[in-house]
């Protein structure tokens, strides 16, 4: 496995390789990510991981200085999975000028991260850029986790007509049901406890709307109920354009939830 560090190492390691699979990270990886990379393995003869704790996607009162990093056992994961190669690039690395060209996401999908993080995707969407143009991949793996940000993603490729396939990956969820984020190792066990709620809250609607309710009201009063004692950001009922909707239609449908939990803004989702 080879340990790229600058762009011009990356750029004749990928001169060596064919077809190339890639998974971008911000590093403190779980098996969420490893699934991301195993999956990456099977379709592609080589695989890339990126890991970058990226500067442009926090905003100014979140928590970029005291992200979790641990790089020496993020190397071992992924040899251990047989990547082919790991991008560990600087900050200067990537935004090489002071003032760097923006992106401005879609304003139909900003809708519901607005308030909290107004700029949380455009920096999501130039490094996302950045990257593919670096790695030069043929599929790139997002997990289902951010949905935001993989309808995000799907977004930039049509729009800018990347020859790219994003491979949307399962969620990857702990023995208790929360799902996994490097996040959260800045819950202490009584707030782990208190966010157990979310996954609850859509295994709830999930039944109900299995039992037959389709009105999204009745849905979120049902997940509102479990979320009680809860900051709750948003929990909302949206189509994959993320527009709100008032029955829930099968195949289309995306319940997402924003919780805060103490020092942590956990994200959860359902596909319906
Ligand atoms: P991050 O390092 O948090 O930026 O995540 C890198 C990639 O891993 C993104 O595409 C995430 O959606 C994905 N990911 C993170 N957590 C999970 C999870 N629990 N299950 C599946 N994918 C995940």
């Amino acid at each position: 496995m080879q340990v790229l560090h600058t762009y011009q190492e990356l750029q004749v390691f990928r001169k060596s390789l064919d077809s190339v699979g890639f998974v971008p990270t911000m590093g403190a990886l779980h098996p969420g990510h490893a699934s991301l990379i195993t999956r990456s393995k099977q379709e592609n003869p080589q695989t890339i991981v990126s890991i970058f704790v990226n500067p442009t996607q926090f905003g100014p009162n979140e928590d970029l200085s005291r992200y979790p990093r641990d790089l020496e056992a993020d190397l071992k994961l992924c040899q251990s999975l047989g990547v082919d190669g790991v991008f560990v690039p600087t900050v200067a690395e990537l935004y090489p000028f002071e003032h760097a060209i923006t992106l401005n996401p879609a304003s139909d999908l900003l809708g519901h991260e607005a308030e909290h993080r107004p700029t949380h995707f455009n920096g999501v969407l130039q490094v996302v850029l950045k990257l593919f143009n670096l790695v030069c991949p043929q599929k790139a793996y997002f997990g289902k986790k951010d949905a935001q940000q993989l309808l995000h993603v799907q977004r930039l490729v049509a729009d800018f007509f990347l020859e790219i396939e994003i491979v949307p990956c399962e969620i990857v969820r702990d023995h208790d049901g929360l799902a996994l984020s490097s996040r959260n190792v800045y819950l202490s066990a009584s707030q782990r406890q208190e966010a157990l709620k979310i996954p609850q809250a859509l295994e709830r609607m999930q039944i109900a709307y299995q039992q037959g309710m389709r009105d999204t009201a009745s849905l979120i009063r049902i997940g509102l109920d479990t979320l009680q004692g809860l900051e709750v950001h948003y929990l909302s009922i949206c189509n994959h354009n993320l527009e709100p909707l008032a029955q829930v239609k099968s195949n289309q449908t995306l319940i997402l939830c924003a919780v805060q939990v103490g020092q942590v803004r956990l994200l959860d989702n359902l596909w319906v």
